[in-house]
């Protein structure tokens, strides 16, 4: 069984305590991982403190060669990375292999920018100039859908625009992280990126710490909360990145047979462990009963299975606690619908539910109202595509939300009354580093991605000089 140890200004140590990370698709020990102590919470925060002044002080063109280089240990280490990324989260290869690739994609987007001085006046009576200055201590927590490309989301821009790190995986995947930060260590000078593990227990004192400057979180609503709370005593600068109830609403005018895979994809994948899944779909009545049946064609026909075996198109749930929260919630939507594809775990050691369509459902019902995070869709019959949109923005969350339509006007126009932060028309969930990405409402505050993404991590600075 391999080691893994917490990255703590430079150094590779043993955590204070330790914890089992179990391997979601046969419920064994995967390893024994460490687990800091607040000490070691306090000592990394202390590293990350010690490191920024020096860090700072480099040139974007450095900490730019520094994130390249760490892309390319990333690319170099793909295959062995995305390996252990599927016996930890549960994915199949082929998706952890994405995922490792498009983490390596996100580091290197992030070289492509910059953060110029811009001149806001330059007359003769002033010259006005706003700067983006770094912050200081980042604390970056992740949760346990996707650690790797979620963490690509916050080292880069955070390491970029000139801030140090202490990161924090989610519990139940903490090993790929600390893979990495074991393989990039020698890239970075002592403290610039620290990482540590908990047990649910730290994130707290990470957030309060009166030296760290901004919290970066992603994870769930109830969670995001907390950490508002957290920060609000010194007034922190924070990202929440947290949960939704995405809407997909397929108009009458699409054929069932060619959109049905492209809604079942946009639904199962991570099986629906996915913070921008299609998590409710509202198709019209004139081909409610094809979609429907088209859709459960394809879950009956999917193979579900450990990722590391060949063929697998779905994993397990990631930990026992969101397997029985979805086992919850089917049992309370089959009160309310017809379960017609799925419905039940596999006979087997791992937290197996196999993709599962709930029809003759509504709002108000568990299924639709809440965030279900996994692979359990419930499709919702509507006749006017108006009361669709309003019942999809009769939610608290608003991350995102597709229209389907041959027309794409029409799509547009709805698309345009959703409440979200992102719109799809005749696609969902596409996530590019190029694009700005954030919640509406109580799906999160501040935004991570794109150039927008990068300017969070920074304070903005004027200098106004007369003359
Ligand atoms: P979670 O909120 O339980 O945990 C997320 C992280 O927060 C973990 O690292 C956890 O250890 C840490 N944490 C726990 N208590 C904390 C506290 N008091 N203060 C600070 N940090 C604390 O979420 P999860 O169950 O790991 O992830 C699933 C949720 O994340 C879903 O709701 C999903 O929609 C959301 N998510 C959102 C996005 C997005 O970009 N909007 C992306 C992925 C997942």
């Amino acid at each position: 069984m391999s080691e893994y140890h917490l990255l703590i200004n430079g150094t590779l140590v043993a955590g204070d305590n330790t914890m089992p990370v179990v391997n979601p698709a046969n419920e064994t020990l995967l390893a024994t991982c460490p687990r800091a102590s607040e000490a070691q919470l306090n000592a990394a925060v202390a590293a990350a403190k010690a490191a920024f002044p020096a860090w700072s002080a480099t040139s974007i063109d450095e900490r730019k060669r520094v994130v390249n280089a760490i892309a390319d240990v990333i690319q170099a280490n793909a295959a062995e990375l995305a390996q252990l990324l599927t016996q930890e989260q549960g994915k199949p290869i082929g998706d952890a292999t994405g995922e490792i690739y498009g983490t390596a994609a996100f580091f290197r987007y992030f070289t492509s920018l910059d953060l110029p001085i811009e001149v806001l006046d330059d007359s003769p009576g002033r010259r006005v100039e706003a700067h983006r200055k770094p912050l200081g201590v980042v604390g970056a927590i992740v949760p346990w859908n996707f650690p790797m490309i979620l963490m690509a989301f916050k080292v880069p821009p955070a390491l970029i625009a000139g801030n140090t790190i202490v990161l924090k995986p989610a519990p139940t995947t903490p090993l790929t992280t600390l893979r990495l930060g074991e393989l990039i260590r020698d890239l970075l000078p002592a403290g610039v990126l620290n990482i540590i593990t908990d047990a649910n227990d730290l994130g707290a004192a990470l957030t309060a710490h009166p030296d760290v400057r901004k919290v970066s979180f992603t994870g769930s609503t109830a969670t995001g909360s907390k950490v508002m709370a957290g920060a609000a005593g010194l007034l922190k600068r924070i990202t929440l990145e947290l949960g939704g109830n995405d809407a997909g609403i397929v108009l009458d005018d699409v054929d069932p047979a060619v959109t049905a895979p492209k809604l079942f994809q946009s639904a199962f994948q991570n099986s629906g462990q996915v913070c921008i899944a299609m998590k409710r779909l509202y198709v019209h009545e004139s081909i409610y009963d094809e979609m429907c049946e088209a859709l459960a064609k394809i879950a009956e026909q999917t193979i579900v299975g450990d990722g590391l075996q060949q063929g697998t198109q779905l994993g397990p749930l990631q930990n026992k606690m969101q397997f029985e929260r979805v086992q919850e919630l089917l049992d309370d939507a089959r009160q309310h619908g017809n379960v017609i594809a799925g419905g039940t775990t596999l006979d087997q050691p791992g937290y197996f539910i196999r993709p599962t369509i709930v029809r003759d459902i509504t709002d108000g019902t568990r299924l639709v109202d809440e965030e279900q995070f996994g692979p359990v869709l419930p499709v919702i019959k509507y006749s006017d595509p108006e009361d669709a949109v309003a019942r999809a923005n009769a939610s608290p969350w608003g991350l995102g939300g597709s229209v389907w339509s041959g027309d794409t006007e029409r799509a547009y126009a709805l698309a345009e009354k959703l409440e979200a932060g992102t719109v799809w028309i005749n696609k969902h969930a596409e996530l590019d580093p190029t694009l700005p990405f954030g919640g509406a409402k109580q799906s999160g505050i501040g935004t991570e991605l794109g150039q927008e993404g990068l300017r969070e991590f920074t304070q903005l600075k004027v200098i106004n000089m007369a003359r």
